[in-house]
């Protein structure tokens, strides 16, 4: 966190340097990534990521959305529009944020992007089949996704019965745990492992991380077998 010195924030560990959360999906064909964050163009050159097909966007808030405008490298190097898929509400944000993007008369070098309009009903990206799970951020509906055999949830509190059904018999569950006191809009810690237990999955790792939760190896340690804290650059294979 920006001027914090506390303990978390200036440990030397590099599982403990984090970027606002997101995860780069790729296929033998298609390359996609869920949120584009204030980080965007930093997590793409640190992956060393030369492709991408596909954004998902989970919800509108800033730290989701706000690193859209980078994916004109992508334009730029593979001559074509960059398919993005949102609900309504993320919509109405990024036609606000990035009204230029979404002008009749263009100027030249911005994101070409087309649109498409999802709920929370099954769609495909390339050769990869998505279904949004609707979950809630206090008030606001978020999305989050399941590809195959893996479920991505970010900023969530709440999980109705109904689309927990599509989580069920995920091999692995990324999911947000803020910190371990109780917070309005996020799972806390045992939130988190609550929810995932129930669910009955194999592998759940935590993201959406704040410095209040504490460092990587302290948090880590008090976890039982098949829950971990997520960390950047984190890699699984299907
Ligand atoms: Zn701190
Ligand atoms: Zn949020
Ligand atoms: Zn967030």
């Amino acid at each position: 966190m920006i001027a914090c010195g506390c303990y978390v924030c200036s440990s030397p560990d590099e599982k403990d340097k984090r970027l606002r959360s997101s995860i780069l999906v790729e296929s033998a064909t298609t390359s996609l990534v869920v949120d584009t964050t204030p980080d965007f163009r930093t997590q793409m050159l640190r992956a060393n990521v030369k492709k991408l097909d596909a954004v998902l966007f989970t919800h509108p808030h800033k730290d989701h959305i706000a690193g859209l405008d980078d994916v004109k490298a992508f334009n730029y190097f593979q001559k074509k529009s960059i398919d993005v898929y949102a609900n309504e509400l993320t919509q109405q944000a990024l036609k606000r944020e990035f009204n230029y993007i979404f002008a009749d008369k263009k100027y030249p070098g911005i994101p070409d992007i087309t649109m498409h309009t999802i709920t929370n009903k099954s769609f495909i990206v390339g050769d990869i089949p998505v279904t949004p799970v609707l979950v809630y951020h206090m008030q606001m509906p978020v999305l989050g996704f399941r590809f195959g055999k893996l479920t991505y949830i970010t900023d969530a509190n709440r999980i109705d019965d109904e689309e927990k059904q599509k989580i069920i018999g995920s091999e692995t569950l990324i999911i947000n745990a803020l910190r371990k006191d109780a917070h309005m809009s996020h799972f806390n810690l045992q939130e988190a492992i609550d929810i995932a237990d129930e669910m009955k999955i194999p592998h759940v790792y935590f993201t959406h991380i704040s410095h209040q939760l504490g460092t990587y190896e302290e948090i880590n340690s008090e976890l039982q077998p098949g829950r971990q804290l997520a960390y950047d650059g984190l890699q699984l294979h299907f």
